[in-house]
């Protein structure tokens, strides 16, 4: 690797890849700071970061917060619900498109609101897949010409709630995940003299790669086999309710990375629906579930945290397989409907947090000058980093100096070195590894061994937020998300660091980073400079992760900034609402506490220490006060 000067933010972005997994809203800025393009359809629009971080330091909000751009979500709302409008044209397709949101990706009332309001004029509409989740959208999706979809499993509860939504008006579908619910939904369905929409949730053959295969197949959890589905359709028929059966529904799995098969999935529901056809059940929807990925790492491929295509081959296929399929069994073409959550509301959050220190294992350091009576180990490793400068092969000296570090800390145990002699050798040991770091630079070939130098000689920074709270996939099913500093990239990054949370847990850190190149183990950062803060952002969070996050170590859910862009100012934006993230009191009570109790005893134990002499009164009423505020305050660490 040529070492020069000059570094650009042309530099920056092949570095950190933000255009790749960007989608159009990110970029780098020619000031090295990060830009957001809130509304693509207004390309002069660009907000940085760097001034919606001083806006909200004005503001008087904590750190870390999650930003939310709402533009962000109107757009997506718009390119999904266009892009479908535009191929159904292109196909001739004689079926619409009504596509619903489902809630679970993000339930978030802000989040819901923003979609139902973008997505009126498309009649877009809301699924749901809980009864909790069915009472908000029943509440929520109020525009009669959308749909509602009802996945999950229900209870006579739930039932009942989606006949009181017939009797509302609203386009109801209550999709059978299992055959006992067809039989509740007949009964209530008598009962109350309400007619239902009935939809049938087919388990499909083809299995979805990636993480969430287990949506499809034998073993999964949720639909019917065909021969239910016939079953149930008859019965249906038999109990006079044939016509209310009138969609197919199918989903093969969430961050579906591989087109092919989201087309054997559209090809085999198409078949299923013609046939049932043939049948004498003339459905009017074909629901093709959710699975439109994110391009988490950029990288346009079938990694777990990518996808082979993009929204446009992703819709043509649907519209255009389910055309052919129709076309050649001379049935008509139903109106399209799918679930897509997490390519909605993913790039519309970020995670702002600030580094608040550096890690360091070899960053203490003591004197290691030659002593007449130091042991040989010492004495062997001196020899070594004198070495350096005139040995050719770096591997000999890599391996010797990792033997006698070794040997060292054995002969430390056995009373033969002292403590300061192995702290030598550990001092001598590290400067060897940053030589050879160094050096290793002009070499064409790096053993196996020594590539490991880069990550063992990073830093970790210590970064003020939680990965339970707010990447939790990231600890649960590796989930790699897009990090990047959100100012000074138009400097050469000088540090490699991966990164810790404030959490006392060792699983709270991130050591996946997306690079242009590929993921690495470490992300290029900056030195911290004395007095300046140093922000990242955790981008494609407002999917799943938004909502999922939990409480480890009563960390509590942040500070949320919504962002708004101005009409008649491009280079501007406000900040449109402010939630007040998680108090110390709130997590509390959660867990069962008392804090005003709490706060009380606390107050009794300083007055006894008042009462004895040992605190003077005057100091015992900041103490009360002070373990008060703190009670009220922010659950992170105040910077
Ligand atoms: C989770 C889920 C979705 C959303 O999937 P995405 O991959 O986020 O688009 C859609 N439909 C059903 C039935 C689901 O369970």
């Amino acid at each position: 690797m040529k070492k020069s000067d000059t570094w650009s933010v042309e530099d920056a972005e092949k570095l950190y890849g933000v255009t790749r997994w960007g989608g159009g809203y990110f970029e780098i800025g020619p000031n090295g700071n990060l830009h957001v393009t809130p509304d693509v359809s207004n390309d002069k629009m660009r907000i940085d970061f760097n001034d919606v971080i001083a806006e909200i330091k004005e503001e008087g909000i904590q750190f870390p917060v999650v930003l939310r751009f709402h533009d962000i979500l109107r757009s997506q709302v718009a390119l999904l619900n266009e892009t479908f409008i535009k191929t159904i044209e292109e196909a001739n397709y004689q079926g619409n498109y009504r596509g619903v949101y489902p809630v679970k990706v993000n339930q978030m009332r802000e989040v819901v609101e923003e979609i139902v309001d973008a997505g009126e004029k498309y009649n877009y509409g809301l699924e749901a897949g809980s009864k909790a989740e069915l009472l908000t959208v029943l509440a929520y999706n109020t525009n009669h010409d959308s749909l509602t979809i009802l996945n999950g499993y229900k209870d006579e509860e739930f039932i009942r709630l989606s006949l009181l939504a017939r009797k509302l008006g609203r386009k109801v579908v209550v999709v059978i995940e299992k055959f006992s619910e067809l039989l509740m939904l007949i009964k209530w369905s008598k009962k109350l003299d309400i007619e239902p929409i009935i939809g049938l949730r087919s388990k499909m053959t083809v299995k979805g790669r990636g993480k969430w295969e287990g949506s499809a197949g034998d073993r999964a959890k949720f639909g019917l086999t065909i021969t239910e589905i016939i079953n149930a359709a008859r019965l249906l028929e038999a109990e006079g309710l044939g016509h209310c059966f009138k969609l197919l529904h199918f989903h093969i799995g969430s961050q579906l990375t591989d087109i092919r098969a989201v087309k054997d999935a559209i090809n085999e529901g198409a078949m299923i629906y013609a046939e049932l056809h043939h049948l004498g059940f003339k459905l009017d929807y074909v629901d093709v579930g959710g699975g439109l990925g994110i391009d988490y790492d950029g990288s346009k491929s079938t990694n777990d945290s990518s996808m082979n295509y993009n929204i446009e081959e992703y819709v043509a296929d649907v519209v255009f397989g389910m055309k052919e399929v129709c076309d050649l069994e001379k049935v008509p073409h139903p109106t399209l409907v799918s679930e897509s959550g997490r390519a909605i509301t993913a790039h519309h959050s970020c995670v702002v947090a600030e580094i608040v220190g550096e890690i360091r294992s070899n960053s203490a350091t003591m004197d290691t000058s030659y002593l007449a009576d130091e042991h040989i180990l010492v004495t062997n490793m001196r020899l070594l980093v004198t070495a350096i400068d005139n040995q050719e092969n770096l591997q000999e000296i890599f391996n010797d100096a990792s033997q006698y570090k070794e040997q060292a800390a054995a002969a430390f145990k056995l009373r033969v070195i002292s403590l300061e002699e192995l702290a030598k050798i550990e001092t001598l040991y590290w400067q060897i590894m940053e030589s050879l770091q160094a050096k290793m630079q002009s070499q064409k070939f790096v053993p196996e061994d020594m590539q490991e130098l880069d990550f063992s000689l990073s830093s970790q920074y210590l970064c003020n937020f939680s990965v339970f709270q707010s990447a939790a996939d990231t600890w649960a099913i590796d989930q790699v998300l897009p990090i990047v500093p959100l100012t000074r990239m138009n400097e050469r990054p000088n540090v490699n660091c991966s990164l810790v949370d404030i959490t006392c847990d060792s699983d709270g850190k991130i050591d996946q980073f997306v690079l242009g190149k590929g993921i690495s183990n470490v992300l290029p950062m900056h030195k911290l400079n004395k007095g300046e803060e140093y922000h990242l952002g955790m981008f494609l969070t407002g999917a799943y992760q938004d909502v999922m996050g939990d409480m480890h170590n009563l960390f509590g859910r942040l500070n949320e900034v919504h962002i708004f862009s101005h009409d008649d100012d491009p280079l501007d934006f406000y900040i449109e609402e402010v939630v007040t993230g998680s108090s110390v009191d709130d997590v509390l009570t959660i867990m069962q506490y008392h804090p005003k109790a709490m706060a009380q005893s606390v107050k009794k134990l300083i007055d006894g220490q008042i009462a004895k002499g040992t605190i003077k009164p005057r100091e015992g009423v900041k103490w009360t006060d002070f373990y008060e505020d703190c009670l009220k305050g922010y659950t992170y660490l105040k910077t």
